[in-house]
């Protein structure tokens, strides 16, 4: 029997399906960590700088649950830095207020070199993207949207966004770290490319950093990848193969990690937005990321994440364990963000237990 099509799996079967080694008897059912620096001249790809057959599976499975074709990356900043330089020198990029730090930062810096023009917007509100998309050159600027976003929880309209960037030729890129592609598939809405911190909710473990981009499986979304693999090949940003080995394992279980985790975050957004020291739950009601602001502003807020037991105070998410943090306390984090904000990636583990711990903190406040 041939091994069922791709196409015919859903997206939780294919995290476990996808990226293993041929059928033919005898034959390892997973794929090796392979460690080597080069290969034997005359195959398809020479020097592991530019290929390694355990990214290839991995890639795999990236690709295949996004419905496109996947390149991965020494971590999620590396992937995103080959999507932001798509854009020439002197190009416009259109990008939420309240992406993640690590994306803001990157792109002030380029916009403080002049090498790139940044527009940031409310990704919520539709008119205004549409109104930052005016002027920009059809073929080369980017609009580039989070959604929901870190830590803010903002929520985009994608595929309004995205018809309306295709339609004036602009290039669109979602990172969908914290929606994962089991909640959306932004290449199915038309966006260009969909780009991954794989270190959080792909990965699952918080043990490693890994990133990636997705492309259509088109001439134009090949083009993209073209470019993006050269600049991969060539600024060395790559993945160890142990690393994409872990990532690989840990992507296996993500349907059964994120339905859990999921299932834990509805209950705990509905009881902590009646918990007396909260004045504000952000939760779009999908997804195992949560949003709380405090009464009694920073002070109060960093409190509750020195006070917690159970929960990890640590930065970064989309671990088996609960993890919070108050994110106004990284250095990098933009002023709109409130003081008393804490981020919650909420884990797998037993809800009552989660419960008790975050409500005994909130109660020392
Ligand atoms: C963590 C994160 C990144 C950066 O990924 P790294 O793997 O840490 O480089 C990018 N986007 C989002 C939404 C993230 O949460």
């Amino acid at each position: 029997m041939p091994p069922a099509t791709h196409d015919e799996l859903t997206p939780a079967t294919r995290a476990v399906a996808l990226g293993r080694p041929g059928r033919d008897p005898g034959a390892a059912v997973v794929e090796p960590v392979t460690f080597t620096s080069t290969y034997l001249a005359g195959g398809p790809v020479n020097y592991a700088r530019v290929g390694n057959p355990t990214w290839t599976a991995l890639e795999e499975v990236i690709g295949g649950l996004e419905g496109g074709e996947a390149l991965v990356f020494a971590s999620g900043l590396a992937a995103i830095d080959a999507v932001v330089t798509l854009v020439p020198p002197g190009g416009r990029i259109v990008v939420p207020g309240h992406a993640y730090n690590g994306t803001t930062g990157l792109l002030r810096g380029y916009a403080a070199e002049g090498r790139l023009e940044v527009r940031t917007v409310d990704i919520s509100d539709p008119p205004a993207v549409l109104a930052a998309l005016e002027g920009l050159e059809p073929g080369q600027d980017l609009l580039y949207i989070e959604s929901p976003t870190n830590p803010m929880m903002e929520v985009a309209d994608i595929p309004t966004l995205v018809r309306h960037a295709r339609e004036r030729g602009v290039l669109t890129a979602v990172d969908n770290t914290f929606a994962t592609p089991l909640l959306q598939t932004p290449l199915a809405d038309g966006a260009d490319v969909v780009v991954h911190s794989a270190t959080k909710y792909l990965s699952g473990h918080s043990d490693v950093l890994l990133g990636a981009v997705v492309t259509a499986a088109t001439a134009r979304g090949r083009a993209l990848r073209e470019r993006m693999l050269t600049r991969r090949s060539l600024h060395g940003a790559i993945p160890g193969p142990m690393e994409a080995w872990i990532v690989l394992r840990g992507i296996r279980t993500l349907a059964v990690r994120l339905e859990r985790a999921s299932a834990n975050a509805v209950e705990l957004a509905a009881r902590l937005d009646d918990h007396p020291a909260v004045t504000r739950v952000r939760y779009p009601g999908l997804g195992a990321m949560i949003a709380i602001e405090v009464r009694g502003g920073a002070a109060a807020a960093d409190r509750v994440c020195e006070q917690v037991r159970l929960w990890t105070h640590s930065t970064s998410l989309g671990g088996v364990e609960s993890q919070l943090e108050r994110r106004r306390a990284q250095p990098l984090e933009v002023e709109t963000v409130p003081e008393s904000l804490i981020r919650l990636s909420v884990g797998i583990e037993d809800l009552e237990d989660l419960w008790r711990d975050l409500a005994r903190a909130l109660g020392a406040t």
